[in-house]
């Protein structure tokens, strides 16, 4: 039975192996079971489920993810937690694989590929100080996922589901919302975590798209593109990606892709919607070849 949940099983098992909170990995581990049950539900987790967890910790939502799901696979950087996942926290369980290794160098396709684990969901309070590479990893991997439920920063949710013309609108919300849906599950605060962070959490959940929602010619040329129009928020579009060196076409180029995009050069980068952004993309590319 998932018995970690409770925050004296947490401090019992840290004091038994003396262990020791490493910064530099982003660990806060969870402590409330409220929160617990509300991420596997939300990521509609049962029986017949492959899922892959992302830094386990003490094996805290592991323990409810074994019990919830057919098999996990969990990847897990500090070297220090995995006796206590393998000889204590998650011994009892035959559905676990346990890897030792960064969630960023793992080849994941051959690890899952070779469990026959596909489609997967794909779990994690994720170590804060590097949630973007590891969603946009996975994001834009070869592995069908089914959905990503995942604890990152309050600030980095909000961003991922923004929408054009508001604050947290960005090159985040785009990158996020070219591949996946996103739904907002819960806030989470400081105090359902050891240590507390000085942040606050939220847990959103990720649908990858099985087709983008906009068709696009060229996707490295899109990316520059939005990444071009938010790095100088305070410029019009056509200036931001005159003055962008990653957008290497002429001003009248601009113009003229904005023309035929039906946008106006006096436009903000942050009010264009993704199909707006794919136009655009799609006219500079177009331009770019005459
Ligand atoms: N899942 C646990 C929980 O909820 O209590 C721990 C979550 S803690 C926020 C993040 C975990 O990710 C830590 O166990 C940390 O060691 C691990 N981690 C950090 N960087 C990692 C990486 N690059 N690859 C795999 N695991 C990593």
């Amino acid at each position: 039975m998932a018995v970690l949940g409770d925050p004296k099983k947490t401090i019992e098992i840290l004091n038994r192996y003396h262990f020791v909170f490493q910064k530099k990995f982003g660990q806060n581990f969870l402590i409330d079971t409220h929160v617990l049950t509300k991420i596997i539900q939300a990521a509609h987790i049962t029986k017949e489920d492959i899922v892959l967890e992302i830094g386990p910790g003490i094996g805290t939502m592991t323990q409810y993810l074994c019990e919830s799901a057919k098999e996990v696979i969990a990847v897990e950087i500090d070297r220090n937690l995995i006796p206590i996942l393998r000889n204590d926290t998650l011994k009892d369980y035959k559905n676990i694989t346990i890897v030792e290794g960064d969630i960023l160098k793992v080849d994941l396709v051959s690890l899952l590929s070779e469990k026959r684990t596909m489609p997967l969901k794909i779990v994690a309070n994720l170590p804060y100080y590097i949630t973007t590479p590891i969603l946009m990893n996975l994001l834009e991997s070869n592995l069908s996922i089914e959905n990503l439920t995942v604890m990152v920063q309050k600030e980095v949710a909000d961003r991922m589901q923004a929408k054009p013309a508001t604050k947290d609108y960005g090159a985040l919300s785009l990158a996020v919302q070219y591949y996946a849906e996103p739904y907002f599950v819960a806030n989470v605060p400081p105090n359902c975590f050891l240590p507390r962070p000085t942040v606050g959490s939220a847990v959103i959940r990720l649908s990858p798209y099985k087709e983008p929602p906009v068709c696009i010619k060229d996707k490295e040329l899109f990316f520059r593109v939005i990444r071009a129009s938010f790095n100088q928020r305070r410029k019009t579009l056509l200036n931001g990606l005159n003055n962008a060196k990653e957008i290497s076409v002429s001003k009248e180029v601009l113009e003229k892709a904005l023309k035929n995009a039906n946008i106006s050069v006096m436009t903000r980068g942050e009010t264009l919607s993704l199909a707006q952004f794919a136009a655009l993309a799609d006219e500079i590319f177009q331009l770019s070849q005459n």
